[in-house]
């Protein structure tokens, strides 16, 4: 019997080592990993500059405390703001709690500007997170079903629909913020209009809202960019980040910018493990990668070729309904559930997962190279072809 608890549906595989874009099991078997801990392992696996640095800092600070500085957060801090044009960084553990630390925010925000029940709209199939508040902001009943009571203080509206967003305001007069992932990884890869992105930056100047994004999935160069948000031109004036940024060190953070910086003061946030020197070094040394090995530029050329590569061996297959994403954060929408799918590609040595149903999840290492962009294709096309019902392709 197992002591775990009953939490995960998991597949029955373990892995004992990897190397790259690949993943090794206890049977010796080789799997192509196209989704990197759900898009936390952007190095790949046993990177061997991160592995170094990860070793010597090991060696020398695991953890000290936030009763102390800690150079390594303060160095993390200040290359965040660079990349991001945000102001101010704390960092957590998670991307709940990077989350739960923005929810925070929104709300202590309110106190101060005489909005003491500050309302936060948030989108649906939006995905932040399992602790309670994080859950509540949500957008899956299936995930909000039974942990009722929980926090109150969210409106939901669709995503994508700006006139959505104008009824609330026009008759609340409580809300205070605007919370969007730019675009939706749980939610089924959902791409968010720029236009719609940037008519919220211009409404939430004129409300004196919060524009608030959550980049745990979507940021650290997985579309191409370093933050998803990017794509729109905006500036946002809350973001969360988490995922990628330790290459699968534990970390998370929310930043503010502008009217949203210099709200909280001593006492009142905080966590004992946040920003710690191992996971500070790993975020720097993730950074530092990213930058010198060009993989942003990577992401987006090899996302462009796994799209053009499955809409090629997927033309008038019936059943796909499309091909969407961005970078190395892509999804494949058919007609019906496919979760099946995801023990098919278990047996065919690779590594996918599947959202929503019927949306079939790619989140590649941003290390991957050509042949191996080229290789999830050759491996995904026919099982899906054949998921469908579909003849097998002709030999290119
Ligand atoms: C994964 C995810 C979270 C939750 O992060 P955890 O580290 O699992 O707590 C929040 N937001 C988005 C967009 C995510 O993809």
């Amino acid at each position: 019997m197992s002591h775990l608890m009953n939490t995960y549906a998991r597949l029955p595989v373990a892995f004992t080592h990897g190397k790259g874009a690949w993943l090794f099991d206890d049977q010796g078997q080789e799997y192509l990993d196209a989704l990197a801990g759900i898009a936390v392992n952007g190095l790949g696996h046993a990177h061997s500059r991160l592995v170094a640095a990860l070793a010597e800092q090991a060696g020398r600070l695991i953890h000290t405390s936030n009763i102390y500085q800690v150079r390594e957060q303060e160095a993390l801090a200040d290359r965040l703001c660079e990349l991001s044009g945000m102001d101010e960084v704390f960092f957590g553990n998670s991307g709940s709690e990077a989350n739960e630390g923005a929810l925070k925010l929104v709300r202590f925000y309110g106190h101060k500007h005489g909005n003491p029940q500050a309302q936060t709209l948030v989108m649906e199939r939006a995905w932040h997170g399992r602790t309670l508040a994080t859950l509540a902001a949500t957008g899956s009943d299936k995930a909000r079903k039974g942990f009722d009571p929980l926090p109150s203080g969210f409106i939901r509206v669709p995503y994508n629909d700006l006139a959505a967003i104008e009824r609330v305001a026009a008759d609340d007069k409580r809300v205070q913020a605007v919370w969007l992932e730019v675009l939706q990884g749980e939610g089924g890869i959902q791409v968010a209009d720029r236009d719609y992105v940037r008519a919220l930056r211009k409404l939430c100047d004129e409300r004196g809202w919060l524009l608030m994004v959550d980049e745990v999935q979507s940021g650290i160069g997985r579309t191409g960019k370093w933050f998803g948000y990017q794509w729109a031109d905006i500036q946002p004036d809350v973001i969360t980040l988490a995922k990628g940024l330790g290459s699968g060190v534990p970390i998370g953070c929310v930043m503010t910018r502008g009217r949203a910086a210099g709200v909280f003061g001593p006492g009142n946030h905080g966590t004992t493990f946040g920003g710690g020197p191992f996971a500070c070094r790993a975020g720097l040394e993730t950074l530092k990668i990213i930058e010198d090995d060009k993989l942003m530029e990577n992401a987006a050329e090899r996302g462009a070729q796994i799209r053009a590569g499955l809409e090629k061996a997927l033309a008038g297959v019936t059943g796909v309904r499309s091909i969407r994403g961005q970078g190395l954060m892509l999804g494949v929408e058919l007609d019906r559930p496919c979760g099946e799918l995801v023990k098919q590609a278990l047996a065919a040595k690779l590594l996918i997962n599947v959202t929503q149903d019927s949306v079939i999840r790619l989140l590649p290492p941003l290390i991957l190279n050509e042949r191996e962009a080229a290789e999830i294709v050759s491996r995904l096309a026919p099982l899906v072809r054949a998921f469908l019902g579909a003849p097998p392709a002709a030999a290119a």
